[in-house]
């Protein structure tokens, strides 16, 4: 049997929420039933944050997606049973006629992607699109829109699927959202925003930008090490960094003394130019 759901590349998206727009244009107004009755046009079965990290001028820009996770082990469906069901292809149904009336509905989820239609009275989210699954589709409206390939959507059972394939490839980059809520989510994040560290080395007797040195990162709590090069700027990063954790940074250039730099992720951390002096 299949199983649903999406690969959601952050770092492809460049939030042109087409995406989010064709959700809304697919269920605003279109009764799915029994999957899912019309929504309202304040209904967003789908949200899309920007996050902004970084300081002065290292800055990103990413945009995290959120919807319903098909988790296996629903926590909604724990709660409410009888509104409530999962098909055998693992999409979650809230039951339209059912679920009518029950706001308390829209707290049954951990993930807070449940949103109550005031209009309809309806507890609702995300089906990916399975009334067009069921009509012979094999994509969802969001994942046929995206123009940069950033979402992808399949059967995660088919090995020879093209998620899967994916999911295969890249399985040391991928992650859960929230797997500690221990609900099984269906969908894969690759590059979920996290902390970075950054800087500039620059030579201080020169006052010019240090090419390829080498840049050691290593966390003082567990010992992982990672190195790499300054580029033709003397710039260097260290990108998808665990939150509020110590860590050293080493600089070492040919002719140079080494220089070492502490730096905890409570967020980024930018650790402006560094000037190492000649050896
Ligand atoms: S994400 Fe929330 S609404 Fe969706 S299946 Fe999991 S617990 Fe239910
Ligand atoms: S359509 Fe693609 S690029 Fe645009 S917001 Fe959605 S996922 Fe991002």
């Amino acid at each position: 049997m299949a199983r649903y759901g999406f690969v959601f590349n952050v770092e492809r998206c460049n939030g042109c929420f087409s995406c989010f727009l064709a959700c809304k244009d697919e269920h605003t107004g279109n009764c799915h039933c029994p999957t899912c009755a019309a929504t309202t046009e304040c209904i967003n079965l789908k949200r899309i944050d920007e996050v902004q990290y970084g300081s002065d001028d290292k800055v990103k820009v990413d945009y995290m997606h959120y919807v319903c996770q098909q988790c296996a082990d629903p926590a909604c469906m724990k709660k409410f049973p009888n509104e409530i069901y999962k098909r055998d292809d693992g999409i979650v149904i809230i039951d339209p006629e059912k679920a009518k009336g029950k706001k308390e509905i829209v707290d049954a989820c951990p993930y807070n992607a449940i949103v109550w239609n005031p209009e309809a009275q309806l507890p609702q989210k995300c089906t990916m699109c399975a009334h067009m699954l069921d009509a012979g589709e094999t994509v969802t409206r969001c994942s046929e829109v995206c123009p940069n390939a950033a979402l992808l959507f399949g059967d995660l059972d088919d090995p020879n699927s093209e998620i899967s394939k994916y999911v295969a490839e890249h399985k040391d980059e991928l992650e859960k959202l929230h797997p500690e809520f221990g609900t099984g989510p269906a969908h894969w994040y690759r590059h979920i925003p996290k902390p970075f560290i950054c800087g500039e080395v620059v030579c201080k007797d020169t006052d010019e930008c240090c090419k390829g040195a080498k840049v050691t990162l290593t966390c003082d709590e567990c010992g992982t090490a990672r190195t790499t090069e300054t580029d033709f700027l003397g710039d260097f990063e260290f990108r998808g960094l665990p939150t509020n954790k110590p860590f050293t940074v080493k600089i070492e250039a040919d002719g140079y003394k080494p220089c070492e730099l502490k730096a905890r992720t409570k967020a980024s951390v930018n650790l402006g130019e560094i000037f190492i002096e000649k050896a």
